[in-house]
Formats: C-alpha cells, structure tokens, sequence
C-alpha cells in the first residue's frame, strides 16, 4: 500500500489531490444554513492528511459521503455544515461546491490556487457512488476522477464498501493511502497478527446477528471474550435462562449455544443487569442476577458486579479490542455499564482499542478521556471486518 508520505516524496504542489475523507458526522439538522455538526471528532481526525497536502502547496479536493440520502440531493443530508466546521478546524476558507461531479464542483475546483481546500457535495447524493451496478459506479468514479490527479483514501470509516469513491477510482488515478487509513491498518493489523496477551475483547451492541461472524473469527485468538450489551441476552438464553422482554434474537439461541460450547471459558457473560419495563430518562433501573430477570421488563444495561468482573478481567490484559456498548448508554439509567468498562479499559496499562461506531460516539458522550485509549477507531464496520480478518474492498484497491 503506497502511502501519503511517498506521495508528497514525489511532489504535489500544483496538482489537484482527491481526497476521500470520513466526514460522516453528526448533524442537527435546521433549515437555512442553520444546520451545526455535533460531533466533529471525525472532521478532527481528517486533518492530519488536509493539513500536509495543503502544506506541500497541493490542490486538495475532498470528497465524503453523510448518512444515507436516497441517491438524490437532500438538503439534511448536504455537508455544508461540515465544509463550516472544516474551515474553522484548518482556520482557512474551504471552497464548498454544491454538486458532487457537476458544473459547481468542476468551476470550484478550477479555481483553486496552490494550497487551497475545496469540499464537492455528498458522494451519496449521486446514485451511482453505491450502485451494485460496476459500469455505473465506474462512470461516476470517472467523472470523480477528472477532478484530479492523484487519489488519497483516508476514508477508513468507508473502506469495508466496494463504492465508486473508495473503490472504482482507484483504477483510474494513482492512488494512496492518507495518514488515517495507514495508522488504522498499522494498529487493528496488530492485534489481528501477533496481540500481546492476554488477549481480551470486549463485545456489546445492539444485535448479536451482526456480530457473530466476528465472534466465531475471534473465538480461537482471544484470551477472554466479554459480552455484554443488548446481545447477551440471546446467549442468556442459549443458556436456558428466561430473559423476559430483553433484546433476543430466537434463531441465534442455537448458533450462541454451539459458540458457547466451543469456548470454553473464554466466553464471559453478565451474572448480573440492570432491568426496567421501558426505556427513559428517569426509569428505577433495578438490578437484578441474570437468573431472576422478571418476565415483564427489560435487561438494558450490565450489572454492577458483572463491571467488577469484567473490570478484573480487562485490568490484565496486555491487548484489548472494545466494540460495541454494554448497555442503553443514551440514558443515564442505563450507562453505568458502559462508562464502568470504559473506564477499567481507560485504566489498562495494555495496548487498548476502541472499535469505532457507537463504543467510540460512547466515549464521548460519557466523557470518558479520549487520551487514555491506544487508538480509537474512525471505522465500526470496517474496524470490525479488518479484526474478522475480511478482506476490505477500499483497502486491497489501494495494493494493487
Ligand atoms: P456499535 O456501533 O458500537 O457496533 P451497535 O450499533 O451494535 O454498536 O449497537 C449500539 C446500540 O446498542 C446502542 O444504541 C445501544 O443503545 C444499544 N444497546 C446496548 N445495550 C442494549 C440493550 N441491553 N438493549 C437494547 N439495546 C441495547
Ligand atoms: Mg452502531
């Protein structure tokens, strides 16, 4: 994988670099340029590569996708507010077009002068960027291409998606890997390869169904595989445990049973949760053994001694993986869990990290300090699939 310091090597003042970047942020949506980014951690973490390109006296395109538009303009899902919150992160004018490949994006980009930033308009907003259809995703990525002549990929929140903007057009300009994706590849490859050990993984989320493959890709190279969130319900009951109104997905219960069986003890699951009949802001939030979770409510988030427990098990780990929330994290009922397991994985003097996605937007909002982790990942799926061991459509583009 040829990477952005080879680029600037060669030279790239005056040239026109295309740079796909993860701006996939949060918005509060208002008409009239109203709109704001709430989390601009993403936008932060794209500045690195601007900032050297602009540096090296480059003309620096930057093309992103935000949310998912129809195929069509929409204004809640245009990145004006990010071309705004980008400008005053890089404290420069940021050229903003208002189409993607159209007459806008083409006369921004003639007028850019050495140095300067453009942002074309969502990828997304065209069709064709997702398109199942190769020709078509092959012609946008042509008329992508022809804003440029080189393409850095720094996108790593997109590389796990054969789309035109991470994928076709690396066939048709000489492409690179920016400083996000290179230092996200350097640092999930190794824990997938050679993790310093005990090796933990912390697992929680939503659906176990979206994470099984992981699981069974992690299960024969973990230490020890500590699952809580919405998804340890199903192997709750894999385990013949009734778990009420909790999250359960009935044709998993088989497939957790097998994985438990074949785990050993390597599989750690809650002994402990905090139940409720719904979800809000000022629910009681009993605690209750997982054995005794009444049929009428609902487990949102682990128990305190399932934190001691999973707390002592991260305190020794010489590497660690964290994706998914341990609980309802959104409301304070609810997100004792995971800020209990973010911090013991703050505190870990192991190599620790965050696997993007909701645990890193978790974080955050818990104000847990983002300094104390190793890394955290800009990716959720695509941090996922690389530590499956998937190979990632963005990234064997950029090999080849
Ligand atoms: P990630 O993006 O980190 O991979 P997911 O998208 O799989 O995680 O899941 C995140 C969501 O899971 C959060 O919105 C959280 O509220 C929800 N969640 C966590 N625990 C539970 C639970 N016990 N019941 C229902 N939802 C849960
Ligand atoms: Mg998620």
């Amino acid at each position: 994988m040829r990477n952005l310091d080879e680029l600037l090597a060669e030279g790239v003042k005056g040239r026109r670099v295309l740079v796909r970047a993860d701006l996939n942020t949060p918005i509060s949506y208002k008409p009239n340029d109203a709109s704001r980014v709430t989390d601009d951690g993403r936008i932060r973490a794209s500045l690195p590569t601007i900032e050297a390109l602009r540096a090296a006296g480059a003309k620096v395109v930057i093309c992103a996708h935000l949310g998912r538009p129809k195929g069509a303009p929409d204004p809640e899902f245009s990145l004006a507010p990010v071309a705004r919150r980008l400008a005053e992160l890089l404290k420069a004018p940021v050229a903003f077009a208002a189409d993607t490949v159209g007459p806008d994006a083409q006369k921004v980009v003639s007028n850019l002068a050495d140095g300067d930033v453009a942002l074309i308009e969502n990828v997304r907003f065209d069709a064709r960027e997702t398109s199942k259809d190769e020709k078509e995703r092959a012609a946008f990525a042509t008329e992508l291409a022809a804003l440029a002549d080189v393409y850095v990929d720094d996108a790593f929140g997109a590389v796990h998606r054969a789309h035109a903007s991470v994928y076709d057009v690396t066939r048709l300009v000489p492409s690179y890997a920016g400083y996000l994706v290179a230092r996200e590849v350097q640092v999930l490859s190794s824990i997938v390869t050679d993790p310093a050990r005990p090796f933990v993984v912390v697992l929680g989320g939503a659906k176990v169904s979206d994470k099984l493959a992981v699981i069974s890709s992690l299960l024969p190279r973990v230490d020890k595989l500590l699952v809580g969130g919405g998804m340890c319900f199903t192997f709750l009951a894999a385990q013949g445990l009734s778990v009420g109104k909790s999250l359960l997905e009935e044709d998993m219960i088989d497939t957790c049973r097998t994985l438990l069986q074949d785990a050993g003890d390597k599989i750690v699951l809650p002994s402990d949760v905090v139940i409720s009949d719904k979800i809000h802001h000022h629910a009681e939030g009993d605690v209750v053994p997982v054995a005794d979770i009444p049929s009428d409510q609902m487990g949102l988030d682990i128990g305190p001694e399932t934190v001691k427990t999973f707390a002592t098990e991260i305190a020794q780990a010489k590497s660690l993986f964290w994706n998914g929330p341990m609980g309802v994290f959104e409301y304070a009922p609810f997100a004792n869990g995971t800020r209990g397991v973010a911090e013991a994985i703050a505190a870990c003097d192991g190599f620790t990290i965050v696997g993007g996605g909701d645990s890193a937007a978790a974080v955050r909002a818990l104000n847990v300090e983002e300094s104390a982790f190793d890394h955290i990942s800009t990716g959720g799926g695509a941090s996922l699939e690389f530590v499956e061991g998937k190979t990632l459509p963005g990234l064997s583009a950029l090999d080849s």
